[in-house]
């Protein structure tokens, strides 16, 4: 999966990469600016919680065409009178180069520096709002500091690990190539126990198939780390589900569901994400909150009402419907609305009080988390 999706000559998103309509699949973000937006006002709501702290990062893993953090860079600029003394800048992850000269068209018009190859900070610019950018292809890159960091659709391309439970216990499914016809792969079944078999399985795991993706937990504990030091919020939002389901390995080309062993590279390849796996890798170092439905995330987060402002201020039939239909593919149960997760992972105090010896004095409330709650207008 991992060859197939990021090689650096031969992958999917090295060299096709194909976000948005004339692509493999479309997301959230290509599909309507809503979506970037209330993503934006839920960073401006935590960054109020936090106090409004003087700089924060938004580091965003897997941008895709940049399309989410041109839409969450308009609602700062839309804050601007709010934000004006915060120093904001953007950290990218991407490993592909033909994605990330699309994001920096999109973002900064095209006014990039790229720097020599074994620079880990590969390429630099100002968005079109004035602030600076960077591109890095690995998190471990990204400076520390309060921190945002966003991940939509970026997860679940992340490699797996399949298991199956077996009369003599667990094995791993793998890749093997077909004896019978040249050029084909096919999945065999491990014949003994495999390293990722004694690693990666849960004790008290209850599925007979499971997938298992270690990059993610990786990756989970490097953010948990960084905003139990520096504070932050991090928000992953992803199809998946809470431990429940088994197979899900899928492969997505031209719109079509695509046999994932064909033609390796040419496919987006997906699995959905294990949210309870991501909370256990968290150990317990921030507070998590969902999985939550698309729909009611958004919904709390004012799409409604954002949506009626939109259609009074267009002028033409033609864009009200536009308007009408993406916020059906995001909200619709049968479309997005229930398919796709959000989750969110937040410094414990942002959530809940440290003990304290003196109770006598009456202490704020603490700020409902928006999206996860009604957004509280007040
Ligand atoms: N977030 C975007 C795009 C999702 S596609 C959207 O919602 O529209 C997945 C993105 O992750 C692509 O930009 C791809 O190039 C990037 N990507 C995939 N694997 C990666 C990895 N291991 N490290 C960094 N970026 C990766």
């Amino acid at each position: 999966m991992r060859e197939a999706l990021t090689n650096p000559a031969q992958g999917y998103y090295t060299r096709r990469g194909g976000v948005g309509e004339s692509g493999d699949f479309v997301t959230s973000p290509e599909m309507s600016q809503v979506f970037g937006e209330l993503i934006g006002v839920w960073y401006v709501s935590e960054w109020m919680a936090a106090g409004k702290p003087g700089a924060f990062q938004l580091v965003e893993l897997g941008p895709g065409r940049g399309s989410l953090t041109h839409d969450i860079l308009r609602v700062f600029k839309q804050l601007a009178s709010l934000l004006s003394k915060c120093d904001i800048s953007i950290h990218l992850v991407e490993v592909s180069p033909r994605l990330s000269e699309i994001q920096a068209q999109m973002l900064t018009g095209g006014q990039v520096q790229s720097s020599p190859r074994d620079d880990p900070v590969y390429m630099k610019g100002i968005s079109k709002t004035g602030i600076p950018i960077s591109w890095y292809r690995d998190i471990q890159d990204v400076p520390q500091g309060y921190s945002f960091y966003l991940a939509h659709e970026f997860f679940d391309a992340l490699p797996i690990h399949k298991f199956q439970r077996t009369d003599r216990g667990w094995r791993e499914v793998l890749v093997d190539e077909d004896p019978e016809v040249p050029d084909q792969l096919r999945f065999v079944l491990a014949p003994s126990a495999t390293p990722a078999t004694q690693n990666f399985i849960q004790p008290e795991e209850t599925r007979e198939h499971v997938e298992v993706c270690p990059e993610a937990g990786v990756l989970v504990q490097r953010l948990a780390h960084r905003l139990e030091k520096d504070g932050g919020a991090a928000l992953i939002a992803d199809y998946g589900h809470d431990g429940t389901k088994t197979d899900t390995f899928r492969g997505f080309r031209n719109h079509k569901l695509h046999d994932v062993l064909k033609a390796p590279g040419t496919a987006d390849l997906t699995a959905d994400v294990d949210f309870s796996y991501l909370r256990k890798m968290t150990q317990g170092r921030t507070a998590t909150l969902g999985p939550i439905k698309q729909r009611e995330f958004l919904k709390n987060m004012g799409i409604d009402l954002r949506l009626q402002v939109l259609l009074q201020n267009s002028q033409d039939t033609a864009t009200q419907k536009q308007l009408r239909n993406s916020y059906d593919m995001l909200m619709n149960p049968k479309k997005m609305g229930d398919c796709f997760n959000f989750f969110a992972l937040l410094p414990h105090h942002r959530l809940t009080y440290p003990d304290q010896k003196d109770n006598t004095q009456p202490r704020a409330p603490l700020v409902p988390v928006a999206g996860f709650g009604e957004l509280s207008l007040k």
